[in-house]
């Protein structure tokens, strides 16, 4: 069950996962509502790439980041070119003046343990999925499209999480934010084939659409991905919600026919109010 789902048609509407904001992290889906974008980037459009106005698009995203009382410039972001290759972000990162700290090249995914960091994902369609292990205490976000989907890139995420830090699969939480899915996601034979020759055609991830095309539920295969890494089936969560669908609150690469504006997700680690560390209280 998910929470806030909130707002009117000026307000901003976020979801968050349950429980992850008492057990230690803050993360959030943006929607499309409440910002200052114009045209089909209106009206909270937080990608810098689409041909918006930059200024709109920094205003959109400090908004988006007083939501989650986060510096607006400790967002670390990912290139994103539809790969799987995931990036430590540690602690230099935040030694970096603010104009230094470009998207992390040919990445698709961030992981960090480091308290005062945020990861955001940019999506108008793919899957963005947050993690979480409130054991380790270390925070994860990556970019699933269908080639990073084939790719593994989530389970990826999860073996990174193991092998360098420490996590135990079985306790790192998952979150799928709104994304494409299987009512409106229509591909063609050859992406279908590798999604059959991945999770196996036996898995029900794929129904015939019109001749020579498919429907393909995208969030099923990484919620598959997910639990064949080892992550607890009850330690994942679906927003559920469909970009294309629900056009009318989220942007959607499809459904606004290519030109339009991305969704931010945000993962961080909320900080524990100590005496003199001062990073910390950047997400108290
Ligand atoms: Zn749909």
């Amino acid at each position: 069950m998910l929470g806030n789902w909130i707002g009117g048609h000026d307000t901003p509407i976020w979801l968050e996962p349950s429980g992850w904001r008492a057990a230690g992290a803050h993360a959030a889906f943006s929607f499309r509502l409440g910002g200052v974008s114009q045209g089909p980037f209106a009206s909270l459009n937080a990608g810098g790439h689409v041909g918006d106005d930059a200024s709109a698009v920094t205003a959109n995203r400090a908004k988006i980041a007083a939501h989650l009382s986060v510096p607006v410039h400790d967002i670390a972001m990912a290139e994103q070119v539809h790969g799987s290759r995931v990036a430590l972000v540690g602690e230099d990162w935040l030694e970096l003046a603010p104009q230094q700290r470009v998207p992390f090249a040919a990445t698709d995914a961030l992981v960090t343990h480091v308290r005062g960091i945020a990861l955001g994902i940019l999506t108008a369609d793919c899957v963005p999925v947050l993690f979480f292990d409130p054991v380790q205490r270390v925070v994860a976000a990556a970019h699933s499209g269908w080639r990073g989907t084939v790719e593994g890139i989530s389970s990826r995420v999860v073996k990174t999480m193991v092998e360098v830090y420490g996590c135990r699969a079985q306790n790192v939480r998952a979150v799928l934010g709104p994304a494409i899915r299987r009512c409106c996601y229509e591909v063609d034979e050859s992406v279908a084939g590798a999604f059959i020759d991945r999770f196996g055609r036996a898995h029900a991830t794929i129904r015939p659409g019109r001749p020579g095309k498919f429907l393909l539920d995208l969030p099923s295969c990484i919620r598959k991905d997910l639990l064949e890494a080892g992550v607890s089936p009850h330690h994942l969560q679906d927003t559920g919600v469909c970009t294309a669908c629900r056009n009318d609150v989220l942007f959607s690469y499809r459904a606004d026919g290519g030109r339009t504006g991305r969704q931010l997700a945000v993962v961080g680690l909320r900080a524990k109010r100590r005496g003199g560390d001062l990073s910390c209280d950047q997400f108290a």
